[in-house]
């Protein structure tokens, strides 16, 4: 279990997040959910190690608070950060592999190339075409995709939805699911509260740095409160 403890965290004297809780239990998938700057990515941000932190983090009890972000990857937690970050110039193949940089296990590496080559075919198509001509939705599959290669066992996803057309929204979630399914533990922010509560097992709201709700993802969406500030529903 991934635990988050007292988590703060502040720019320049402006507090972003202040005295976070999170529970990330094994085989879960847990949402972040909040509006625009509520401090969804800076969690995900402070857990990696990539901005200066208060407070705790442990995972499976062992102390990660002042771990380097590349000891914190060699834990198995792992970050799809906001925007498709690939490398342009290198294909999609090319790509998957730097992802598994840190393995050296050559036959569940393949295994994993095939599975995330089953997971998005478009991926498998375009394997030799190089990854800065994909499509937005395409980088963001080789996104998601390059991260799977490095056997994560928390998979950390800032919108993965962001910036994508209706039918790749349905598709990236189901995809979150199946990736689910595989046996990783996912822990998603996502500002589309509605499709995120819906396949969480359990949910987080953030409201200006501090939580204020959380429960299981099926009570949240029902909530009056979720639904009036969140679902667009009152
Ligand atoms: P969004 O959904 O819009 O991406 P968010 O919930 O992910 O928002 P954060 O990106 O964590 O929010 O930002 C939280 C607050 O911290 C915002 O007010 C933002 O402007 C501020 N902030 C984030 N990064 C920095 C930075 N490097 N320097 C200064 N302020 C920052």
């Amino acid at each position: 279990m991934l635990k988050i403890e007292n988590l703060s965290v502040s720019y320049g004297g402006i507090n972003a997040l202040r005295g976070v809780n999170l529970q990330i239990e094994e085989n879960k998938i847990v949402t972040l959910i909040g509006s625009n700057g509520a401090g969804k990515s800076s969690t995900l941000r402070a857990i990696m190690g990539l901005v200066k932190k208060e407070g705790k983090v442990t995972y499976d009890g062992e102390d990660l608070s002042s771990l380097k972000t590349k000891d914190i990857v060699k834990k198995g937690i792992v970050l799809v950060p906001e925007g498709r970050k690939v490398f342009s110039n290198l294909t999609v193949e090319e790509n998957l592999i730097l992802g598994a940089y840190t393995r050296n296990d050559k036959d569940g590496i393949k295994k994993d190339m095939d599975n995330v080559y089953d997971l998005f075919p478009r991926l498998k198509e375009r394997s030799w075409q190089k990854s800065g001509t994909l499509s937005g939705g395409e980088q963001q599959m080789l996104a998601v995709g390059r991260a799977m290669m490095t056997k994560p066992k928390i998979l950390m996803m800032d919108e993965p939805s962001l910036g994508l057309a209706p039918i790749l929204v349905k598709e990236i979630f189901s995809i979150i699911k199946e990736i689910h399914r595989l046996g990783n533990t996912i822990l998603l922010v996502e500002q589309n509260a509605k499709k995120a509560l819906e396949i969480a097992d359990y949910g987080y709201v953030l409201e200006t740095g501090s939580l204020v709700l959380e429960g299981p993802g099926k009570e949240l969406l029902v909530n009056d409160k979720v639904k009036e500030a969140y679902l667009g529903e009152s």
